[in-house]
């Protein structure tokens, strides 16, 4: 099962997902879209909508957008309704049209929500529709063909699927490739400077620097937080956000999956770890 893991930005956490959540439950939509898991997790995440999904499932993989400790916005049961703040919210892609594709993606839902109840110790009562929270015909298409038949398939596969594996720094989990636009969102911390060629170092992006690839052309950073001198862009121990976003140009597995971007006048290599992926 291919797990892609978008992190909802800290940033987006008081529109998206503002409170901490012990899940209690899963519950299944549909999303009456013919869109793929990863456009609907990125326009999900990429607006401003107090509307929110944990995980979107198409015919190929599992985007998780929201983390499962935070609550999502997707029952329409209020701020306090069981659905919104007890249950992870999971999106079964290409309902509006179904067909094969939708049916592939109704199955591999089943397969991943047998391995969240595996991994959170539940029985198949756990899993609940949209329409229990505000009475919406949603998952419409699953609802259509059978919620009865949906439960058995995640049932069946209870008896194969072993839980995930979760890796949360990204790497492999995330899908990237070579042509992906992504961004960095966290603040970051200036761990060198080189104020002679007016460069500067983060070890969250790349380790410890060990070659001209690892120093940073710092004009297309914003100081957050610390003093910015003259002749340098900040000072080691200042904060620093990157602007924009980034094509990438290449991408190579050391010790973790590292990924070339050019920044400013350079061409750098960056754990894909921090890396946002804002289009496939
Ligand atoms: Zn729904």
């Amino acid at each position: 099962m291919q797990i892609t893991k978008l992190i909802c930005p800290t940033s987006k956490y008081a529109i998206k997902c503002p409170f901490l959540m012990t899940p209690e439950g899963i519950t299944v939509h549909n999303t009456a879209n013919d869109a793929s898991a990863m456009a609907e997790a990125s326009y999900m995440l990429g607006n401003n909508n107090q509307v929110s999904v944990h995980s979107f499932v198409d015919d190929t993989r599992v985007v998780e957008a929201i983390e499962q400790y935070r609550n999502a916005w997707a029952n329409g049961d209020g701020v306090n309704g069981f659905g919104n703040r007890k249950t992870i919210s999971v999106e079964i892609c290409y309902s509006k049209s179904g067909g094969e594709r939708f049916d592939k993606a109704e199955n591999l839902a089943a397969e991943y929500i047998a391995s969240l109840l595996k991994k959170y110790g539940w029985g198949i009562d756990k899993v609940k529709k949209h329409q229990d929270w505000n009475g919406k015909y949603c998952p419409h298409r699953t609802l259509d063909l059978g919620w009865q038949r949906f439960l058995n398939k995640v049932q069946s596969y209870l008896g194969t699927t072993s839980a995930p594996v979760n890796n949360s720094k990204g790497g492999a989990d995330q899908i990237l490739r070579v042509g992906s636009i992504v961004r960095i969102d966290k603040t970051l911390t200036v761990t060198g400077v080189n104020a002679k060629s007016n460069l500067i170092a983060i070890q969250e992006l790349t380790g410890t620097p060990t070659s001209s690839i690892h120093w940073f052309d710092p004009t297309n950073f914003d100081v957050v937080e610390g003093p910015k001198k003259a002749q340098q862009v900040c000072t080691v121990g200042c904060k620093v956000k990157l602007k924009g976003n980034y094509k990438v140009l290449g991408l190579v597995k050391t010790e973790d999956w590292a990924c070339k971007l050019k920044i400013g006048n350079r061409t750098n290599w960056v754990w894909t770890n921090p890396c946002y992926e804002v289009q496939d």
